[in-house]
């Protein structure tokens, strides 16, 4: 079973607990209009000029699942002390059968965590997610046309994942990033905090928009159009997660 991935990054500590090896899945269904990973969004591997822009690179390479555990495994004397995989993206549940049988033949051996916005069929989260030991859940936007404008999908198929996902005895954890004028409403954060409520979640956590984001569009020959005024502070509004009892920590 082979899948394309675009990137491996080491020693990496903001995509779950302890150390981590990250893996970059390429391909995401939705196009969020701050997406900082644009390479993830395709699913073929696609050239990307280096730094400078003399040379070109391909980003994405096929990887087959055993010879990819087998690299990620030579790291287990330092993932294994509180640390361990996260399967990223991209969307990694967009290459299904890839990063279950990268999961079924990690497990019990290293930590995984899967980094996913849902945004995927049932059938597929359903069978896929129980064997990650830990998720790291997206919510982005509650409205379904502020989302269908802004991430270019709906939100039924997340909020419905995102539902059974509180329905298992697997922990997960959710994020929401902080986009100024799109996110980071009254209305959306106020939302996402009941949805949370309702759900007996007890924490978020909130990343702030990364004003990087753009930096690697020209790189792939497009043009970073986020339609949001990029130098605005966002704000995290953790009031409306405290009255909620729920403890929203902004990273
Ligand atoms: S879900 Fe993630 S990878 Fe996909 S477009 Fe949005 S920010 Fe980019």
């Amino acid at each position: 079973m082979s899948g394309t991935v675009f990137s491996i990054e080491e020693f990496s500590i903001y995509d779950g607990p302890g150390i981590r090896t990250t893996v970059f899945l390429k391909g995401c269904p939705m196009r969020c209009r701050w997406c900082h990973n644009p390479e993830g969004q395709s699913f073929s591997p696609e050239e990307v000029k280096t730094a400078g822009g003399a040379e070109m690179r391909i980003s994405g390479q096929v990887w087959e699942a055993e010879d990819l555990v087998k690299k990620l495994l030579k790291n287990k004397p330092i993932l294994s002390h509180g640390g361990g995989v996260t399967f990223s993206g991209g969307e990694p549940l967009s290459q299904p059968e890839f990063l279950l049988e990268c999961l079924k033949k990690l497990k019990g051996h290293l930590h995984t965590a899967v980094q996913t916005a849902g945004n995927v069929p049932a059938e597929v989260f359903d069978e896929v997610i129980p064997w990650a030991d830990l998720v790291l859940f997206d919510l982005k936007l509650m409205d379904p046309g502020k989302s269908l404008a802004w991430t270019g999908q709906d939100n039924a198929p997340i909020l419905r994942n995102f539902d059974a996902l509180t329905r298992r005895s697997l922990p997960f954890l959710v994020r929401t990033p902080l986009i100024p004028g799109v996110t980071d409403t009254e209305e959306n954060l106020g939302a996402i905090a009941g949805l949370l409520d309702r759900h007996g979640v007890s924490g978020i956590e909130l990343l702030p928009y990364n004003k990087m984001a753009g930096g690697k569009y020209a790189s792939l020959g497009r043009i970073y159009d986020p339609g949001f005024d990029e130098s605005a502070e966002p704000d995290p509004r953790t009031a409306l997660f405290s009255a909620h009892g729920i403890e929203a920590k902004v990273l």
